[in-house]
């Protein structure tokens, strides 16, 4: 399958639930750039006969998720959101599942970046499997489930259920706003194409530490607004530009780059900066401008989906 990454259009947060999560408001959209997730079931449920070859079975509860990664910086074991998204769907079913699960994850999206990459992962694990075992759960009810694993995660199941037409019977879509902890999402009809700019430097940026520094931020002052144009804001983006001044300096340099062409925003927690055009030759020509004032980064001009 393939599994598209997002932006965050906008994204506000609204505040700290009890349970940890926060509340917040944002307008999701899922761009052409995809990791590869494959997936391959050898499983019984209760009462059937084990299935040949699963002698790498977790001890334990006598079912194995194992998964390959071309990325080295990324988990190959239970940390692994994919493989965490194996498990979760596995409790969910209603007779217990033996045998073994194997992924293979071909990473193009950036880890760490504020684009959902591991996100975008357990969607597509967690649609893969509900079609392998034959798990008769609607969209809705998978993205439900992936919401125990992250705020981007149902999102991402509707996201790669759209990138994915075959497999899901094309239902999902690829543009959304999300509210509550990300779990609830009202689709938003997909726009024209527009080519989307991103430049991510060589740093990685843990969500929760910029959760937690908002938190704190948020005690201390109130919240920096007026940054970008009205419905194009990011409320992390101060915070994460705060702690990583790289950041603070791609969005000063990007938005010279696109002048009045381009809208210029953090995705997500970070430290991925992106501008959105409507015309791909103005687009190229700041993709241009930004290899060359990024030479070291990662540069790349994608579209919306
Ligand atoms: P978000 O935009 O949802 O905050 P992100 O793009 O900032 O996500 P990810 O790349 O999804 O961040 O994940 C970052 C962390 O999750 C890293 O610490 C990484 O090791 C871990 N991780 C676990 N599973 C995966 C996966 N399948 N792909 C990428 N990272 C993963």
């Amino acid at each position: 399958m393939k599994t598209p990454a997002k932006v965050n259009l906008s994204l506000e947060v609204l505040g700290r639930r009890e349970d940890g999560y926060h509340e917040v408001s944002s307008v999701m959209q899922a761009v052409a750039l995809f990791d590869t997730v494959a997936v391959a079931s050898d499983i019984s449920f209760a009462g059937e006969t084990a299935p040949a070859g699963s002698a790498r079975q977790d001890s334990g509860s006598g079912f194995f998720a194992g998964i390959r990664c071309s990325n080295p910086s990324v988990p190959e074991d239970g940390a692994n959101l994919a493989v965490r998204a194996a498990f979760l769907l596995r409790e969910c079913v209603d007779a217990p599942v033996t045998g073994t699960v194997e992924i293979d994850l071909l990473k193009n999206i950036p880890v760490s970046a504020g684009l959902a990459g591991g996100s975008a992962d357990a969607a597509a694990v967690l649609l893969a499997l509900a079609r392998l075992w034959d798990v008769r759960a609607a969209l809705p009810q998978i993205a439900e489930i992936g919401g125990k694993l992250g705020v981007d995660v149902p999102f991402c199941v509707y996201a790669c259920a759209a990138a994915n037409p075959g497999i899901t019977d094309g239902l999902g879509f690829t543009r959304a706003h999300a509210e509550g902890a990300g779990d609830i999402l009202t689709r938003l009809r997909e726009r024209p194409v527009e080519s989307v700019l991103l430049v991510k430097p060589d740093i990685a940026v843990p969500t929760a530490e910029i959760y937690e520094a908002y938190d704190a931020f948020r005690k201390d002052a109130s919240p920096v607004s007026g940054q970008c144009p009205a419905g194009f804001r990011n409320d992390l983006q101060p915070v994460t530009a705060a702690r990583y001044p790289i950041v603070a300096e791609i969005f000063e340099r990007m938005r010279e780059i696109c002048e009045s062409s381009g809208s210029v925003l953090m995705s997500g927690s970070g430290p991925t900066v992106f501008a959105c055009f409507q015309n791909r030759a103005v687009a190229e020509a700041a993709e241009a401008r930004a290899r060359e004032a990024f030479p070291e980064m990662f540069v790349l001009l994608t579209e919306t989906l």
